[in-house]
């Protein structure tokens, strides 16, 4: 089977429950050994693009495709998906190995098809030691590793995740995303997980769509989504602190000896010029736009350092290695992460200025320029 006859293709998937529209023309393609996390507020539609492609619910538009093969009109039953919507409840009374052979009863497998997937999956996830053991007998760590085996243990067409970690606590969590993602990427299946959890998303995603009310408005690994958003609203969801985005007008902008551009705008009642893509050079001047500056990539300068703004210390919120200041420039609210070493104190006037090659410019639609 040939790589593209091994994923998961949504083209143009729409989904509407009466007047609601679910999911809005979603476009999607899941690779063999590829994991994708779909991102995005509560009731925006993720849930309702997994239950679409599981087959726990039909498009209402458009079409899916599962390994080179239409789906939208097959029952759950036949597309072969394993869908997991926790990893948790394991049988008490069963032994690992007894819990990991459940999902395989249904198969018809032989005896030695079963121990051999088994085998398989328990090497995978570390759980050899432990095959005769009940689940009171097993750590945190080692019940979740079994729950993922439960999961994996068949060879389905693809894995479908919902908020597969969210009963978990944090500290398990944090092992068990790096486990589950090595784990996946071993399986060479299509994986769609989904979260509303960035950290999550951003840790075990080869990419990430990220959905705001039934649209996909961006599909790409979590490096590109940071560090180009498309658009206002994945700027402002992705990061956390959020990012600083700040209205200002672009004054003029010309391309610089060095390949670049740079541009001046007015911002917050000041005149600045910075470094900008050059694809900003087909901004008209006098056009409004807005500036995306990520907290950790302001820098606190002197005030007099040309193209600075010039602020005054609101607050100050320490958070370990560093800090989180805001900042009040003409009553906005800038937010900066600095070192905690940095001296600043509340009341204290500064100048913060966008670290060279890190600010974003968004037109007047709200659409990244690059
Ligand atoms: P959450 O993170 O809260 O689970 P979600 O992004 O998964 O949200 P969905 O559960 O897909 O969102 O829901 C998308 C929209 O569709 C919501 O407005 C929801 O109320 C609606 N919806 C989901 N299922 C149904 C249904 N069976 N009937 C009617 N409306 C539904």
């Amino acid at each position: 089977m040939s790589a593209t006859q091994s994923d998961i293709r949504l083209h143009n998937v729409t989904k509407r429950f009466n007047e609601l529209i679910a999911v809005n023309a979603a476009n999607l393609t899941v690779a063999a050994g590829e994991v994708v996390c779909l991102l995005g507020p509560s009731g925006c539609g993720k849930t309702t693009t997994l239950r679409m492609i599981a087959g726990l619910d039909f498009a209402s538009d458009g079409e899916i495709t599962i390994a080179g093969r239409r789906v939208n009109e097959l029952p759950a039953r036949d597309r072969n998906v394993a869908m997991a919507f926790q990893f948790y409840a394991l049988y008490p009374s069963l032994t690992v190995e007894e819990n990991l052979a459940y999902p395989l009863h249904a198969e018809g497998l032989s005896r030695a098809q079963i121990a051999e997937r088994i085998a398989r999956v328990a090497k995978v996830l570390e759980l050899q030691s432990v095959l005769k053991r009940r689940p009171h007998q097993l750590g945190e760590g080692e019940k979740q590793r079994v729950a993922v085996g439960r999961s994996i243990v068949r060879t389905p067409t693809c894995f479908l995740f919902d908020e597969p970690l969210s009963r978990l606590d944090i500290q398990l969590r944090q092992t068990m995303r790096t486990q589950i993602k090595e784990v996946l990427a071993h399986l060479d299946k299509p994986t769609v997980i989904v979260t509303h959890d960035q950290i999550e998303a951003l840790t075990m995603a080869d990419r990430i769509a990220v959905m705001r009310a039934g649209r996909i408005e961006q599909v790409a690994s979590p490096h590109d989504l940071f560090s180009r958003p498309a658009n206002l609203f994945v700027a402002g969801f992705i990061g956390t602190p959020q990012m600083n985005l700040l209205p200002a007008t672009l004054l003029d902008v010309a391309h610089s000896a060095e390949g670049g551009a740079v541009a001046r705008f007015h911002l917050l009642g000041e005149d600045i010029s910075a470094a900008v893509d050059p694809a900003a050079v087909r901004l008209s001047a006098g056009s409004k736009v807005t500036l995306g500056v990520r907290p950790r990539s302001f820098e606190i300068v002197a005030p007099d350092v040309p193209d600075a703004l010039h602020s005054v210390v609101d607050l100050v919120e320490p958070m370990g290695a560093e800090m989180l200041l805001h900042l009040l420039e003409h009553g906005t609210d800038i937010r900066c992460v600095v070192s905690h070493t940095a001296r600043v104190a509340v009341g204290e006037k500064v100048g913060v200025r966008c670290k060279q090659g890190q600010l974003h410019v968004f037109d007047e639609t709200g659409v990244l320029v690059q």
